[in-house]
């Protein structure tokens, strides 16, 4: 039984703890910061870090990974295509990790950058998805490196994936994601119900986390851009018939840029 947990870093980022209780053995994904792990490992004396999961190069990720290897010497494993710090472990899309017993899947998922990869593995009770800045509770990352075609193609990939699988991501922003998406659709009750939801929960500074994909292909316009209700939306404010998923898509990520 791996138990998962959130340890918050900075304002707004979550390191992912992996926790295989049986055995004392832990790991993290995407610690921006050490202290934060550090502080865990102080307070659970007897157990080891045994790998660190990187899906992308920012600092707000990548920052603690260092001086947890020198630390721990904990195994790092981050995408192939990117400056990793400290990496051990190159991983290109297709590859497998085993991770506290459990084998990932690696998915290349470009867009937020090019390198970008999201750990998946169904060897858990209900499968479970490490999806960095790529997928979020209700949007998806900034195109800082990649086109729209591709960040558009790597969510419709996580979209895709069982509905039961829980999405950890790596921010907190849930709510302003589904400010937006309340824009896009308006007449979407899915959508309220989560919203009201969310704000409950972060009015009790909670955790709005993990999502799932069932929940993300009701309520995330990003991976909705086939609806009617999305495409019309995007369609009225650029006063154009977009004529594909893709520039609905590109429209969508233009437009919340500057919501
Ligand atoms: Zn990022
Ligand atoms: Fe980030």
């Amino acid at each position: 039984m791996i138990q998962i947990d959130a340890l918050p870093a900075f304002s707004d980022n979550y390191i992912w703890l992996l926790q295989d209780t049986a055995k004392r053995r832990c790991a993290v994904v995407d610690p921006g910061d050490a202290a934060p792990v550090r502080q865990w490992l102080r307070d659970h004396p007897q157990w080891t870090l045994e790998d660190i999961l990187v899906t992308h190069h920012h600092q707000d990720h990548v920052g603690g990974v260092e001086a947890l290897r020198n630390e721990t010497g904990a195994r790092v494993s981050g995408p192939a295509n990117e400056r990793i710090p400290a990496r051990d472990l190159a991983l290109a899309g297709g590859r497998q990790v085993t991770v506290l017993g459990l084998t990932f899947d690696v998915f290349a998922v470009p867009g937020h950058t090019l390198g970008h990869i999201a750990f998946y593995t169904a060897q858990t009770p209900t499968p479970v998805l490490f999806s960095g800045d790529t997928l979020f509770a209700a949007g998806c990352g900034r195109l800082f490196e990649g086109t729209p075609e591709q960040m558009h193609a790597s969510l419709e990939r996580l979209a895709a994936l069982p509905g039961n699988t829980q999405v950890y991501c790596a921010h907190e922003y849930t709510m302003s994601n589904l400010r937006f998406a309340q824009a896009v659709e308006p007449e979407n009750t899915d959508i309220a119900a989560r919203l009201a939801e969310v704000t409950r929960l972060r009015g009790e500074n909670r955790i709005t986390l993990p999502s799932t994909i069932a929940l993300e292909r009701l309520t995330n316009p990003f991976i909705r851009t086939s609806e009617t209700s999305v495409k019309q939306k995007v369609d009225e404010r650029e006063d154009a018939a977009l004529d594909s998923p893709n520039a609905v898509f590109a429209a969508l990520r233009r437009w919340k840029d500057r919501f």
